[in-house]
């Protein structure tokens, strides 16, 4: 039986804990491959989010050269807000009789009980969680029904600090990004003049 990851995420932009969350996630579960589905419009993000299609970009450069991993356009391409629900139950749909893993941190993990239908969930994915700072295995552990604890596996990998908001403020600061994301998308935002204000 083969299994596959999901990794979704507003990717603005995406970095290496992003990368690294998904390699180690593929390697411990045996994932014949992880997708990457960068958010269409994301309802609960606090800020106007970067054009999908600049997202889109970042993360195809970011993946190039990784055979394990792929890129949907799945939430960009659908209309109005994007549920995770639906995108996980159209994902299942299209690969019968493949397992699927959707990858997350432990922050996220959090927020998905939030999420529309998030009680349904369970029964259609397994989940993994890694740690994030301030976000431990306790936290969680605490927080998730049983439902979603029997289907959750906890993920170790080293912990990485960097997250998108990071990248912006340093942007906007003038600081460098350097080895924070792939070389490809630190050009890229360059050229692209994003994150400056
Ligand atoms: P932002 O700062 O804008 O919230 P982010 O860095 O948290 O961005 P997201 O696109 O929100 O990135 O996250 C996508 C997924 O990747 C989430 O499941 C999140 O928990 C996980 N993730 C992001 N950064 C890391 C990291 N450094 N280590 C482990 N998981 C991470
Ligand atoms: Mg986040």
């Amino acid at each position: 039986m083969t299994s596959f990851g999901i990794m979704g995420g507003t990717f603005d932009p995406i970095h290496f804990g992003h990368l690294l969350l998904a390699e180690r996630a593929r390697e411990a579960y045996g994932l014949q491959t992880v997708v990457f589905v960068p958010a269409g419009y994301p309802w609960q993000k606090p800020y106007r989010v970067t054009d999908p299609d600049k997202r889109w970009a970042m993360t195809t450069l970011a993946i190039q050269g990784n055979p394990g991993f792929e890129a949907s356009r799945i939430e960009i391409d659908r209309p109005g807000p994007s549920y995770s629900f639906d995108t996980i139950h159209q994902m299942v749909a299209e690969r019968p009789g493949q397992t699927p893993y959707f990858i997350t941190g432990m922050d996220a993990i959090l927020q998905i009980l939030t999420w529309r239908r998030s009680d349904e969930l369970p029964q259609l994915t397994h989940f993994v969680a890694a740690a994030r700072r301030g976000y431990g295995i306790r936290k969680a552990k605490e927080a998730l029904s049983p439902e979603f604890l029997e289907r959750t596996q906890f993920l170790k990998m080293p912990l990485m600090e960097t997250s998108s908001t990071a990248i912006r403020n340093r942007v906007c600061n003038g600081h460098s990004i350097r080895y924070l994301t792939p070389e490809r998308v630190r050009q890229f935002i360059l050229k692209e003049g994003l994150y400056k204000d």
